[in-house]
């Protein structure tokens, strides 16, 4: 913990123990009080052994069976009129020896505590009033910042950051070209009504480049750059965290052309309202005021928001909707020859060997992010230093690449040949289903390298208005989504947990299309979802509002609607599987596959670039062999 946070948490700690002794004072000896009347009770039944007032409080020191001390806070506005009126009872008690002792000590005023800890409050909230006035434009006074946007302004390396600091990233960085271009020259844009997005979310796994590709557009368009993190936002303090969102705008207005850049916007980003009576809490406040602020700038002041995530899929929608973060960049793990040039970038300062060929690290390094990769380069010439070496030799990368793939801490999925294999049959098994299905959308981008969860992807270019589906675009989407399952079966023999993903939501569309949309014929144009949508945490549940035997029916229904849907597919597959070899060896050649080069694949012709190489040459077996169905 630095200053900035201790100082606050030490007000915040004071403040609290006076309110609880205070408190604690005015309520706390009501606990124990009795009535009057039961004083006087005591006294005359001869329980008490002493009697002592001071101050408001009688103690009462009872004897045996009731032995100890009983405090009684009686209201005793005036000490001296009770003194009196219990004079005689006392003295009679003394007298007798019933009662040991009796006193009443003088009032002594207030006590040290009472008078100094009120003082000492007074005395810091003074302080603290003081030190936030006299230090408005100070920004080195730590109170000052309390409830300010923790930005670092500039890059915190000074260096300046260009595109061609980041390798490999075409598509990404031809999408931040606009925003360069607009930060460069916004009355351009303005003056023919162009519509620019206040907010860009680049999405994509830890170390693929995201921060960098920012500092690159501020570097590019040569604007200040204002970086903060999400977590930065999150504080333990009520309205701090919508204070400091408030105040970052500002700042960049100040500021402007600026670019704002938040990182990990999914610390403050969450969908609001998870979990159960979800309150309007710190958090929410601080979303609410970021969304208020990036709907109250307009778009001349010259300021652009972006921000990165990996979770976009966690993210509240209202941060995605028009005018805020309503562009998506996708920033993915490099393909080969993305990693090649990225090593290319990171060893410009380092003196390598004539015997390092970055191309064969580069092929040898699926998975890898940019930032992975920069680590080998720079644990290889450590190593290279520790033997006094001047130049980095392939056996330093090779040691290297040991050393972090087989690191517990590494996380890099650096697949086995094998793997790579079956992914490749997977991936080409949508693809190729894809490609035969009359109203699915093309597709636009295969590719077997890892990113987050799954091991390979298969994209296709989604419709504009993808809200209305038909319910024949919604069967063939079930097609396709089981093509990678098919695949597998058809042409590895076995299959994987791979395709669970795909399963659930195939399964899931059959569902909505049985049940939900009114869809198949045995059961009618009947939604049986009206129940009601319970809210419980994100998750919808629904009530049932039908018979066990319509349950029957709609599960018949469901599993006849992916059979069919299998079915086809195979025969699609079965048909192609030529084709689809030579998919999956693109694939395993280049690891991923524009949509022209899939076209042309299908379409007979030859795809670019599509000769062969060494560097898998472990998969020699046939189609033929493998079939098993
Ligand atoms: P992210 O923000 O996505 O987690 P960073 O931008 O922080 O990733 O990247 C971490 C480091 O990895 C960068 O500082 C850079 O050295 C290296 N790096 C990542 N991607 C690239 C790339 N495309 N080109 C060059 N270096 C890269
Ligand atoms: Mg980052
Ligand atoms: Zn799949």
């Amino acid at each position: 913990m630095n200053n900035r946070r201790v100082i606050p948490l030490v007000v915040y700690l004071l403040v609290l123990v006076l309110v609880f002794s205070w408190a604690n004072k005015a309520f706390g000896r009501d606990l124990n009080q009795v009535p009057y009347s039961k004083v006087v009770e005591l006294l005359r039944q001869e329980q008490v052994r002493k009697f002592v007032v001071e101050d408001q409080t009688i103690t009462l020191y009872l004897r045996a069976p009731y032995e100890g001390e009983t405090t009684i806070s009686a209201a005793l506005a005036d000490p001296e009129s009770f003194r009196s009126e219990m004079h005689e009872l006392l003295q009679q008690q003394s007298d007798s020896g019933v009662l040991e002792s009796y006193h009443f000590v003088p009032d002594k005023g207030f006590s040290a505590y009472e008078l100094i800890l009120p003082l000492l409050v007074v005395g810091l909230v003074l302080l603290f009033a003081w030190a936030m006035l006299m230090n408005r434009s100070n920004n080195s006074n730590p109170l000052n910042n309390f409830g300010k946007a923790r930005t670092v302004l500039g890059v915190p390396d000074g260096k300046k950051v260009t595109f061609a600091d980041v390798a490999g990233a075409d598509e990404e960085k031809d999408e931040l070209q606009e925003v360069v271009d607009f930060l460069k020259n916004p009355d351009k844009f303005t003056e023919i009504g162009a519509r620019i997005p206040h907010g860009l979310l680049l999405v994509g796994p830890p170390g693929t480049g995201k921060t960098l590709l920012a500092r690159a557009v501020a570097g590019e368009a040569g604007v200040q750059f204002l970086s903060i993190s999400g977590s930065d936002f999150v504080e333990m303090y009520v309205g701090v965290g919508a204070s400091r969102v408030r105040d970052l705008f500002e700042q960049a207005k100040k500021i402007a052309p600026a670019i704002i850049f938040i990182d990990e916007i999914d610390a403050v980003g969450r969908k609001r309202g998870s979990g159960l009576g979800g309150g309007h809490d710190e958090k929410e406040q601080t979303l609410n005021q970021l969304l208020v602020e990036m709907d109250g700038f307009s778009r001349t002041e010259g300021v652009i928001v972006l921000a990165a995530t990996n979770r976009p899929d966690i993210l509240d929608p209202a941060l995605l909707r028009p005018g805020r973060f309503d562009r998506q960049i996708h920033v993915g793990r490099p393909d080969v020859k993305g990693r090649e040039e990225i090593l290319k970038v990171h060893a410009r300062d380092k003196k390598l060997d004539a015997s390092v060929n970055l191309r064969t690290v580069a092929r040898s390094t699926a998975g890898f992010t940019g930032a992975d990769l920069s680590n080998l380069l720079n644990e290889a010439a450590i190593m290279a230093a520790r033997d006094n070496r001047p130049v980095l030799t392939m056996e330093d990368l090779n040691e290297a690449m040991m050393k972090i793939t087989a690191g517990p801490a590494k996380k890099s999925h650096v697949q086995t040949r094998k793997d790579l294999k079956e992914t490749a049959i997977h991936e080409a098994g949508h693809a190729v289903a894809i490609y035969h299905l009359p109203t699915h959308d093309p597709v636009r981008h295969i590719s077997i390298i890892p990113r987050g969860q799954s091991l390979g992807s298969t994209w296709y270019l989604p419709k504009d208005d993808s809200s209305n589906l038909t319910r024949n675009e919604m069967y063939e989407q079930i097609v396709s989504l089981l093509g990678g399952r098919v695949a597998e079966a058809l042409f590895i023999g076995d299959i994987s947990v791979g395709a669970s993903n795909d399963i659930d939501r195939a399964t899931k569309l059959a569902r909505d299309m049985v049940a939900r949309y009114g869809m198949c014929e045995k059961l009618g144009t009947v939604s049986y979802l009206d129940g009601g949508e319970v809210f419980i945490g994100r998750d919808y549940q629904t009530t049932k509002s039908y018979s066990e035997k319509v349950a029957g029916t709609i599960d018949d229904e469901v599993k006849a609607l992916i059979d069919r849907a299998y079915d086809q597919c195979r025969q699609i597959l079965s048909d192609n599987r030529d084709k689809l070899y030579r998919v999956v060896d693109f694939l395993l050649e280049k690891e991923s596959m524009t949509g022209e080069q899939f076209e042309a694949v299908m379409q007979g012709r030859e795809a670019e670039e599509a000769s062969a190489t060494d560097l898998f040459d472990g998969f020699e077996e046939t189609p033929e062999q493998q079939e098993t169905t």
